[in-house]
């Protein structure tokens, strides 16, 4: 059968939240009346994340497993789910529902009218510390002064792609990936919806400030004139 959607959820020790996720993403999928698929991709836990996943896939169809060997990081998560998905349209989410599955609907409807990146846009941030929110907004302003690509600020890997910018994302070879700045990077007709950024629904980030480190090293490598290091 024909897919418009995949939604592509990275998942690292999720355990509380699979369900809630599932039950989300349904609910809002089947209300658009076309045929979607969710691609749950394990990177690597060790929580019975990984068992919660089959269980899903095994009970519906639409629900696909990627399960890795190890944890390979939310960058190698997501393009994993650019290999697998099949749908026209490709949608990134995180598992933890802080990227609210109703906010899909209106991304496909700016993808309708012709858009082929639509990315979505934190305006309130809910449940997270002044310390994450305040690194996360330097980050953004940070990056977006000292790259050439203009990476939209205050946006995260949740977005939904048309299918023709996913191929092209698939044959960009670099070993040190940054899905969102690589998806700035390719052009296209690109465009962004705001969306309240909501709490976590269960579990901690997987982002402790050692793995924030790890993505100023990768950009470092993807834009060696950057100030860091
Ligand atoms: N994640 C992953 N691999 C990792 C770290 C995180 O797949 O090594 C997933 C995580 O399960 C979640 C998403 O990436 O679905 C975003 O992570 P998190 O919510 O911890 O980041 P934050 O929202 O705190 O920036
Ligand atoms: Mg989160």
């Amino acid at each position: 059968m024909k897919i418009t959607y995949s939604i592509i959820a990275p998942i690292y020790n999720e355990i509380d939240n699979l369900p809630e996720l599932y039950r989300r993403v349904k609910k809002v999928m089947d209300s658009s009346g076309e045929p979607w698929e969710l691609l749950l991709v394990d990177d690597g836990s060790t929580d019975g994340s990984t068992e919660g996943i089959r269980e899903l896939a095994q009970k519906d169809k639409t629900v696909r497993p990627i399960i890795f060997a190890r944890n390979f990081g939310h960058q190698v998560a997501i393009t994993a789910g650019w290999d697998y998905a099949r749908g026209d349209a490709i949608i990134i989410i995180d598992a933890d529902l802080q990227d609210p599955p109703e906010t899909i609907l209106e991304l496909a409807k700016k993808w309708k009218e012709g858009y082929e990146v639509v990315y979505a846009v934190r305006g309130e941030r809910e449940g997270e510390s002044w310390f994450k929110k305040f690194t996360a907004a330097m980050f953004y302003r940070l990056i977006y002064s000292i790259t050439d690509v203009k990476i939209p600020v205050d946006t995260g890997d949740f977005r939904l792609m048309d299918r023709k910018v996913v191929n092209v994302l698939k044959q960009m070879k670099e070993r040190h990936r940054f899905p969102r700045g690589m998806s700035a990077w390719v052009g296209f007709k690109q465009i962004g919806v705001k969306y309240k950024r909501a709490a976590r629904v269960a579990g901690v980030t997987k982002y402790p400030f050692s793995k924030m480190l790890n993505i100023l090293d990768s950009l470092q490598r993807a834009f060696p004139s950057l100030p860091f290091q």
